[in-house]
């Protein structure tokens, strides 16, 4: 094989290296994003379910609070049967009491039924707080890995684009514009293998004189229909 080709190739090998760890990079971000999306998420449920648990409570301060002027009037329908002569107005008062009481039975098993609810919420709360706190620490480790990741992908570049440059500086400067020119529009395959007469571009048989040329070896040729450049294999 001639001594440019294989160092064309090597350099296609870095190429591709380089190509990878930039996709790499460029979804460190997405995952960074997804990772946040999951702790808002389950942050979010925890905060919906105490929310509940509030509002349960403020209902049920408010039918407390109803008790407690019902009581009151009570108080004072009691004070007035004491002051009264009047039977008639006594028995009217004592109605009155009783309709009353009755309204706080029905208060007070509202206010039950809440308490009840208020006791459904706490282990949904309890479970939504384990939730959020393993989510937390979770996504914690993910974005300690992630940044690790990066760190690495960014070292490993700077580590391939030095040797790519080395290689680059050895290769003849026409050649090495016509490969990159390749590289980038030829889907990171610049310099493929003519298999069995058959270019791994492109996937077309080549004609007979580039086959030769291919198989001597003494200058750099192309492919015919892709312009891709060859090297020989079997
Ligand atoms: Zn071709």
């Amino acid at each position: 094989m001639l001594p440019a080709i294989s160092q064309l190739l090597v350099l296609q090998d870095r190429d591709k290296k380089l190509r990878q760890l930039k996709l790499e990079l460029k979804r460190a971000p997405l995952e960074r994003k997804d990772m946040e999306s999951r702790t808002a998420g389950t942050g979010s449920a925890l905060e919906a379910a105490k929310l509940k648990a509030r509002e349960i409570e403020v209902k049920r301060k408010e039918l407390e609070s109803e008790v407690g002027s019902r009581r009151t009037r009570i108080q004072k329908y009691n004070q007035q049967k004491l002051e009264t002569k009047k039977n008639e107005e006594y028995q009217a008062i004592t109605h009155a009491i009783g309709t009353i009481e009755k309204e706080i039975t029905g208060i007070e098993d509202r206010e039950l039924e809440l308490m009840e609810a208020a006791d459904k919420q706490k282990p949904i709360i309890a479970a939504a707080e384990k939730e959020a706190a393993a989510t937390k620490a979770q996504v914690t480790q993910q974005f300690a890995d992630l940044d690790a990741k990066v760190k690495s992908i960014e070292a490993q570049m700077l580590e391939v684009q030095a040797e790519r440059a080395k290689l680059a500086a050895e290769v003849e400067e026409d050649l090495l514009d016509t490969y990159q020119r390749l590289f980038e529009t030829k889907d990171a395959q610049a310099v493929v293998a003519l298999t069995n007469e058959i270019c791994q571009g492109c996937h077309v048989k080549s004609q007979t004189h580039v086959i030769h040329a291919v198989k001597a070896g003494k200058v750099v040729t192309p492919c015919l229909y892709c312009g891709r450049i060859l090297y020989p294999e079997n």
